[in-house]
This record gives structure tokens, C-alpha cells and sequence, in this order.
């Protein structure tokens, strides 16, 4: 604590040899100063002064990703690396109720994100009354001239995708939402598949005009399924990538990815490498199964899912390097998603996240496996706490003890084998990892905590304090200059 001098008295002094001249020359002086310090370009730090035009638009969208969800990544990160995100300069906070709920989905939630406006829940870009239809930034960005990426570890006609190039009062309607992709016109689709494409999808729709991989080459984009093809694909062609992806059109969750499989950093990386334009582009990365693991209560497939992200934002980085005066680059969150808790009363004052790491696959794969068994009917229960073993380091005998099942978890995993469904098992065998490791859940669904919001580069320091994620869609708008909510 510094104390200043009581009573001390003024001692600045008029110097009189001071003349208009020397005025002229210091004032003059600190002109070429600040001319010299405007035009050396952003540094790591935030920046203070008044940015030129931003041309250049990250927006990285965590789905589900609170702030403990960041927290429990970063606490698995290897050999006590750190995220990339949590070095960014600087940290506000969003609010995220949608315009009926104060618990958003992430239609309202990507609504408010992409457009700056809140709407109702399950609503696409469209206002809160499901008839007035609102401008993303996305689009505003593209009438400016900029080129337009949008990337997703999920289906890309998946409500937060969707916010950024559909307009639909129902997320549900995954086919139409899906077709406006081609009328878009917007420059890269990366991730994962239009789920709007299944059988059941296309019929519920009454505009059916064919598949939508035609669709979409008619409009003259690319098809993609391998890195190689995505390679090949020159800057300037319009391009649809795609993962192999699940019965729900996502992509792998990040612990069940295959080496083969193209990451979200890939998608990012060569999306980047097709927008990159003299004119600037706008690009956004959602993390979308970091959600869906939190609708499941996997702590481990979240983390993973969340490292994945990170490694996505380090691409957006890399380009930062070499545009640092006009790149922005925001990493934030549509809502939580789970209730995560980081502690629980069973571990007292500690919490062992590391126990995690003993998990091999999502919940969601161990409950694939758990419905073959039942299928083929051979597996039995002392064969299934086998794979226990090998898959999340659970078992009644087990040289760590604290991965050695209790009696009575023993009886709750053979209650839950002999449930007709199979998500009952992988959900208990998962839960008892979770405990294990003092980390609680208090709901499958989304939370109303407010989210973190990270932002590096030109113009970052628009984003400190605590505001509505509408103010984020709105705060780009005017840093990119390409127009304001509404219009
Ligand atoms: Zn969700």
C-alpha cells in the first residue's frame, strides 16, 4: 500500500524561459510519438488505443463450455501445459438467458451470438416473435466483401452453425436449415454432416428438393470427406468439408477419434487457408460436443472436447502472428451445460482430476458397446467389468484404491447391466469415475451460470467487464465495421 505525503505542497512551477516555440516543438514531438506508436502494429497485450478496421473475425463458440469446463481441461493438459485460451489478455463475462428462459438452448443462445438480439429458445436467427428474420454477422460480413467460414464438431445444420448462415423459427427443421447453406453463399462449411440430409430429417419437410450434397454442388461448392480432398481445393472455391460422422451427422468425440480422422483443428486450419483474403474473412469454430458430453455427465469426453477446441484456437493464433493490427480473435460459450461442479463433499478439500485419465472412451461409445452386448446376448456381467477395467481403470481389485469399486457400486453396476437400456450402464460406470474424482453434475441439461469470454488481438479490449452476449455480436459489428444490430 503507498501513502502519499500529507499537506505536501504544490511543487510545480511555471518555468518562464518556456516559450511558444518549445510548445510548438513538444507538442509536435508527441504527434510523430503517436503516429510511431499507431502504426507499429498490436502487441500480445490488450490493445488500448482506437483500432483501425479489424479485418480479420475469429469467433470461437465452446458449446456447454462454462467456466469449470475450462477449468477441468486445463487441469488434464499435458505436463502442466496450459490452454491457449486462458492466456489470452483479456477476460469478461457473459450473461446468457434468451429472450423468454434464463436457461438458453443454443438457438437463442447462437441467435444472440450471431445477431445481437435475444429471441426464444429453438429459434434460428429469427426474432423473438418467429416471423422477423435477423442479420448475422456473418452476412454482414459477406455483403462487406469478406470471405465467410463456418466449422463445427457437429452436424453443420446444428442450431449454433445454423444461426450463422440459416434463418428458421425452429432449429428442429435440420433439412431446411441445411439447404440454406447453398443460398448463403458463404465460403467454407468445415466439420461435421447436414443431419438434415437422414431419411427421417428430409421427411419432415415439405420443401423437399433432393439430397443435400447435390444441392450444394449445384450451388458450386466442393465436397470434401478427406483432409487430402480439402488440400486440393484451391482459395476462392466454395467448400463443404465433412468427418465421418455418427448416426446424429457429428463428429467423433475427441477420445474416440481416429489418427485418420481429420481434428477441428484441421477443419480450422485449411478453412483459414481458403478464406485468407486481402478483403478479410470472418470465421466461426464451435466446439459442439463439448455440449453434448455435458448432456451425458462425461467429465473426460468434456476436458478432451475442450482441449480439441483449444487446439483450433491455436490455429486462429498462428494467423494472428502474421496479421497482428487487424485480427481479432473472441473465444466464448453459447451457455454451460451440466451443472459441473469441481469438488464434492466424498473428497473434502481435494479433487483428483488425474483419475480421469484412466477413462479410454466416452460414455457414449461404452454405451454402443453395452447395446452390442445386449444384442448378441454373450456378454455377461463379470465380462462386462472387464472391459470396465480396461476402459475406465474401475475394478474391484485395483492398484490404486482409489479405482477400486465399493460393494456397494459393485450392486449399482449390476442394477444398471441388467437395465433393458444400455445408456444406464455406461451412465453409472461413468458417474462412479466422475465421484472418484470429486467431480459432481447437477443436471443433463443447460445451466444458466454466466460463461467466460477470452479475447486477444485488435480490439480486444472492447471485451473486458460483464455484459449480455448480445453486446459480443454487437462489439464485432462496429470493430469490423460492417454494420449494426438489426441492420
Ligand atoms: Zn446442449
Amino acid at each position: 500500500m503507498s501513502r502519499k505525503p500529507a499537506n505536501k505542497p504544490n511543487t510545480r512551477v511555471q518555468h518562464p524561459e518556456i516559450s511558444k516555440l518549445t510548445i510548438w516543438r513538444r507538442l509536435f514531438t508527441l504527434l510523430l510519438l503517436f503516429v510511431a506508436i499507431s502504426s507499429a502494429g498490436a502487441t500480445p497485450a490488450a490493445d488500448t488505443g482506437r483500432p483501425k478496421r479489424i479485418r480479420y473475425v475469429f469467433l470461437f463458440i465452446g458449446d456447454g463450455m462454462g467456466p469449470a469446463q475450462v477449468s477441468l481441461a486445463e487441469s488434464l493438459m499435458p505436463d502442466g501445459k496450459s490452454l491457449a485460451m486462458t492466456s489470452f489478455p483479456v477476460l469478461g463475462t457473459a450473461l446468457t438467458h434468451s429472450a423468454n428462459r434464463l436457461i438458453t438452448d443454443s438457438g437463442a443462445g447462437g441467435t444472440a451470438l450471431a445477431t445481437g438480439f435475444k429471441t426464444t429458445n429453438g429459434t434460428i436467427s429469427m426474432a423473438a416473435n418467429r416471423l422477423d428474420t435477423l442479420r448475422t454477422i456473418a452476412e454482414m460480413a459477406r455483403s462487406k466483401g469478406m470471405k465467410t467460414g463456418i466449422v463445427t464438431s457437429v452436424g453443420i445444420d446444428n442450431a449454433t452453425p445454423a444461426c450463422f448462415y440459416a434463418h428458421n423459427p425452429d432449429r428442429d427443421n435440420y433439412y431446411d436449415i441445411a439447404v440454406q447453406m447453398a443460398s448463403s453463399r458463404f465460403d467454407y462449411f468445415g466439420g461435421g454432416y447436414a443431419e438434415g440430409d437422414f431419411p427421417g430429417k428430409r421427411a419432415r419437410s415439405t420443401g423437399f428438393r433432393g439430397p443435400i450434397p447435390g444441392i450444394m454442388e449445384k450451388a458450386g461448392y466442393r465436397i470434401a470427406r478427406t483432409l487430402e480432398e480439402l488440400r486440393s481445393i484451391h482459395p476462392g472455391t466454395p467448400a463443404w468439408a465433412y468427418a465421418p460422422y455418427d448416426r446424429k451427422a457429428a463428429m467423433d468425440f475427441e477420445m474416440d477419434r481416429s489418427s485418420s480422422e481429420m481434428d477441428l483443428a484441421a477443419f480450422t486450419r485449411e478453412g483459414i487457408r481458403l478464406l485468407d483474403n486481402p478483403a478479410g474473412f470472418f470465421m466461426m469454430v464451435e466446439g459442439g460436443k463439448i455440449d453434448w458430453a455435458c448432456h451425458s455427465n462425461d467429465a473426460t469426453a468434456a476436458a478432451r472436447d475442450v482441449q480439441a477446441f483449444d487446439t483450433a484456437i491455436r490455429e486462429a493464433i498462428a494467423f494472428w502472428k502474421r496479421h497482428p493490427s487487424e485480427t481479432l480473435i473472441i473465444v466464448t460459450a453459447d451457455h454451460e451445460c451440466g451443472g459441473l461442479a469441481l469438488g464434492n463433499l466424498a473428497n473434502g478439500y481435494t479433487i483428483k482430476p488425474e483419475l480421469l485419465k484412466n477413462q479410454r472412451i466416452s460414455s457414449q461409445r461404452l454405451a454402443e458397446k453395452a447395446a452390442a452386448w445386449k444384442q448378441n446376448g454373450t456378454v455377461s456381467y463379470r465380462m462386462a467389468l472387464d472391459s470396465v477395467r480396461v476402459w475406465y481403470g474401475l475394478a474391484a481389485a485395483a492398484p490404486d484404491t482409489s479405482l477400486v469399486l465399493k460393494p456397494d457400486e459393485l450392486t449399482r453396476l449390476g442394477t444398471a447391466f441388467s437395465d433393458q437400456k444400455p445408456d444406464t450402464f455406461a451412465g453409472a460406470v461413468t458417474r462412479i469415475l466422475n465421484e472418484r474424482a470429486g467431480i459432481g453434475w447437477t443436471t443433463n441439461a443447460h445451466t444458466m451460470l454466466p460463461v467466460q469470454v477470452f479475447a486477444m488481438g485488435a480490439g480486444s479490449a472492447e471485451f473486458g467487464g460483464i455484459y449480455d452476449n448480445t453486446a459480443i455480436a454487437r462489439k464485432i459489428m462496429k470493430l469490423a465495421r460492417i454494420g449494426s444490430a438489426g441492420k
